[in-house]
């Protein structure tokens, strides 16, 4: 990779990737899907679990689409083939101190329109911006395989309603993506994190009478008794504000491997708990106001997103319950691991209020009019 006099990293083309030919095989694909009445499974590495992935259909997958279309550190943009490795980006952000804002979590070698698609982000959200905030623009196939572009490769781009953040969390519903452009955030000159023992509902009233939003904060977690705080940015302002909130300071490697850990669920909060009175147990992600009080459902709790996400451990009998607590406090519960197919289903089926599912279906219907791609993941096909 080298730098021009305007600072746009040159990257060095892929050899083995012909674009233009990928693409046409890619669009015949498509209408000959929708010819032969086929379904579609769109797939970046593969690596989500099956639990709540939908089997029917070939593979359509972007593996293949690889490589860095543009990058301007300058102006803080990246654009990326689909199929690239999470970590390949990362690395190349990282050779120019920039990172990944919303702190994706991640699998060995999960893709970035995987990640995208998928639209989760890591414990750093309420502080630096989910992923849909940073998605500048896409390219896509929609489901007649036209090439649409949607945004665009600037941050300064506010014109019309912005179809490019419809495809975070899109979970392949609407077609393929080919190329994300993303905002690129620096990377702090340093980042420290202290540990106060501290039972759950005195870390959610800590956590409230923390500043949220771009600070001196970049994650507030509570699990297993104690209260992890991390504090990103120059050295006498990290020092002093961790210093101002007291607790053990972590090493740097220490630090590191919690917020990593807990990021990308390897964290022994996430190993699936033993079951309780002959119940197997769930694991539930329960989003909230963050000012919302202590759970008293389930076996073990953590607190993320500084209380606006509480991870549950829990049965399927106590969905009921965790429903009625997540609505009276403003906000949903998904069934997150380790449920069975049916479950995931249950749950997702009953999540959505049907005026919410009436919007989904009329977009599905826009993107994907023949129904080819992951029909059932959300809905039932119309
Ligand atoms: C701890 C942990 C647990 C996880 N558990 C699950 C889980 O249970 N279920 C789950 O679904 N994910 C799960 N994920 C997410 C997943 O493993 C990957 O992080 C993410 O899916 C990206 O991987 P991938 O690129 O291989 O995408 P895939 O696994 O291939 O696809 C993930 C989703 O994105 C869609 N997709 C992929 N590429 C594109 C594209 N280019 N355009 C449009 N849509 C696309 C797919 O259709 C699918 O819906 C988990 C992640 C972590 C960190």
């Amino acid at each position: 990779m080298s730098k021009n006099q305007n600072n746009t990293c040159a990257i060095a083309p892929i050899e083995d990737f012909d674009g233009a030919a990928w693409l046409t095989s890619l669009q015949e694909r498509i209408r000959s899907a929708v010819h032969l009445g086929q379904l579609l499974r769109i797939e970046g590495n593969g690596t989500r679990g099956q639990e709540h992935g939908v089997t029917a259909g070939a593979t359509l997958s972007l593996a293949a689409c690889q490589g860095i279309v543009q990058y301007e550190p300058d102006d803080l943009v990246i654009t990326v083939r689909a199929g690239t490795p999470v970590a390949e980006v990362q690395r190349i952000l990282a050779l120019q101190g920039q990172m990944l804002g919303f702190e994706p979590p991640l699998q060995a070698g999960s893709t970035i329109g995987g990640t995208v698609a998928l639209g989760w982000s890591g414990p750093r959200r309420p502080f630096a911006g989910a992923l849909r905030d940073h998605l500048l623009g896409v390219r896509m196939l929609d489901g007649l395989g036209r090439d649409l572009r949607f945004g665009g490769q600037v941050v300064k781009n506010v014109a019309g309603f912005d179809v490019a953040r419809l495809m975070a969390g899109s979970l392949g519903l609407l077609g393929p993506l080919l190329e994300v452009s993303l905002r690129v955030i620096p990377c702090p000159a340093v980042e420290k994190t202290t540990v106060l023992a501290l039972d759950a509902a005195a870390a959610l009233a800590l956590m409230q009478r923390l500043p949220t939003g771009p600070g001196l904060l970049s994650g507030a977690v509570h699990v297993d008794g104690s209260l992890y705080l991390r504090s990103a940015g120059s050295f006498e302002c990290v020092d002093a504000f961790l210093r101002r909130q007291g607790g053990t300071l972590l090493e740097q490697h220490s630090s590191e491997a919690f917020w990593q850990g807990f990021a990308h669920q390897t964290h022994r909060f996430f190993f699936p708990s033993a079951a309780r009175h002959g119940q197997p147990m769930r694991l539930w992600r329960v989003s909230v106001r963050p000012g919302s009080p202590v759970m008293d459902i389930g076996a073990a709790t953590a607190i993320d997103w500084a209380g606006a996400v509480r991870w549950v451990w829990a049965p399927m009998s106590a969905y009921p319950a965790l429903k009625q607590w997540a609505t009276a406090h403003g906000g949903h519960v998904a069934l997150w691991r380790h449920g069975t197919r049916q479950e995931h289903e249950t749950v997702l089926q009953a999540a959505m209020a049907p005026v919410l599912l009436d919007v989904h279906r009329r977009i599905k219907q826009v993107f994907d009019p023949h129904g080819i791609f992951h029909p059932g993941r959300m809905f039932a096909p119309c």
